[in-house]
């Protein structure tokens, strides 16, 4: 992209003062990236640095322990495999600094060895940040291949172009941990005065910086030790509300020299401190000695606390559905007529539809009947014992459906039908 702002304008001035990358850099690049290696046969082994072979017994020692070339003197790792050709990729990057900026190189660099040839090592650089002491940033890149499933499958012979600030630029690409930094490192003062000791901790040195230069709360994590936090914290970046939620209390295990060994877990146990109220500026709470062991106790009693309110919950559902089918419903109370053995009678409670559900194995308590305007359910039972259960509709004074075990009809089904069918004028007198 061709630069627009006066900031891009000037980070594109400053970067054709850039020098290229030294011979001697390139050097220790292609000396420092990657493992040198040979091959091993039966009786031959080769060196896939210079090329040479010779003979050698395959011994588990050889293949483990790797074994020096006669030719050109590097200590080989035995290639595990038996390919004929192998490519290896990798990533380094230089930490320089110019004007005032902090720049991270990012080069890429690949091997190509083959048995029997001289190994062939190419570099390119593929990516610059830039980034400013107030957090500015501007990305040089090479382009990528966009049709492949990669997102650093690079064009190696484009050019490096300006494309955009690192936010704007692809965030995987700025993510790219490289395997090596070149020793001789320039760093901008205000990023060791934030607490960069030359440690990334598992961060991409361009995202670190950024981050850095423009987050107190990641500096004071830093600062204080706080390791496991800040990747936390750093992993949830752009959701980081435990964090800020939390900061008091961090600053306090801070103050206390407490260090949060597993932040998700210490996330965890606070979250449950403050669901049983406890005090989260309290070092006796916040800091304890044995984090799991303290954060497991909370949970046991998290879960016994949280069944116990499902329970209550459920017992206060039931007693208000009670009042309401009282109320839709009560005028049938006390409807019953029997015939031979059978009586049949209304449900009148919904403990009643729940025992009766239980028994007869059909649904009439877990879709909730006794909620259904305009219908009644009845009970059909010899000596107490429930047989059937009879639906009737209200509006039309007509059997819905009459249902024993496993929503089966019984034998007794058609007795039980047409007693109902008896009595219908009976109900409907009662209710109306
Ligand atoms: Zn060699």
């Amino acid at each position: 992209m061709q630069p627009k702002t006066k900031f891009q304008k000037k980070v594109v001035e400053v970067q054709k003062k850039l020098k290229p990358i030294t011979e001697q850099q390139i050097r220790w690049g292609y000396d420092n990236c990657f493992e040198n290696s040979g091959t091993i046969t039966k009786h031959k082994a080769g060196c896939l640095e210079c090329g040479h072979s010779w003979s050698q017994k395959a011994n588990l020692l050889v293949t483990i322990g790797g074994c020096e070339c006669p030719s050109c003197g590097k200590e080989l790792k035995i290639e595990l495999t038996a390919k004929r050709k192998h490519q290896k990729a990798s990533y380094w990057a230089i930490l320089t600094t110019i004007g005032e900026f902090q720049v991270v190189r990012v080069i890429y660099l690949t091997k190509y060895c083959k048995i029997g040839t001289v190994a062939h090592l190419s570099c390119t650089e593929v990516m610059q940040h830039w980034i400013t002491a107030g957090g500015k940033s501007a990305v040089f890149s090479k382009s990528v291949n966009p049709m492949s499933l990669y997102y650093d499958n690079w064009i190696l012979l484009s050019e490096l172009e300006l494309k955009g600030t690192m936010s704007q630029a692809s965030n995987l690409r700025s993510s790219i941990i490289p395997n090596k930094i070149h020793p001789k490192r320039k760093v901008l003062p205000e990023i060791r005065r934030n607490g960069f000791k030359g440690n990334f901790h598992g961060i991409s040195p361009a995202n670190f910086f950024k981050v850095i230069l423009q987050d107190s709360q990641f500096e004071t994590l830093l600062k204080a030790n706080q390791i496991s936090m800040l990747s936390y914290y750093y992993s949830r970046y752009s959701y980081n509300d435990p964090i800020t939620k939390y900061w008091k209390s961090i600053k306090i295990c801070i103050r206390n020299n407490y260090i949060i060994k597993d932040a998700g877990t210490w996330v965890d146990y606070l979250n449950m401190l403050s669901f049983f109220n406890k005090d989260l500026l309290s070092s006796h709470y916040i800091c304890p000695i044995d984090l799991k062991d303290s954060h497991d106790r909370l949970v046991k009693k998290h879960r016994e606390v949280s069944k116990r309110r499902k329970l209550e919950q459920a017992r206060r559902d039931l007693q208000d559905w009670q009042a309401e089918y009282e109320k839709q419903k009560g005028k049938s109370f006390g409807i019953s007529f029997s015939e031979g053995e059978i009586t049949v009678k209304v449900l009148e409670t919904v403990e009643e539809f729940q025992k009766e559900s239980e028994l007869l194995r059909h649904c009439l308590f877990g879709s909730g009947y006794y909620k259904k305007e305009g219908s009644l359910c009845l009970s059909a039972r010899i000596e107490d014992q429930p047989i059937e259960t009879i639906e009737i509709s209200l509006s039309t004074l007509t059997i819905v459906q009459a249902r024993g075990r496993g929503n089966q009809a019984t034998e007794h089904h058609e007795k039980i039908v047409n007693l109902v069918k008896n009595n219908l004028n009976k109900i409907s007198r009662l209710i109306n």
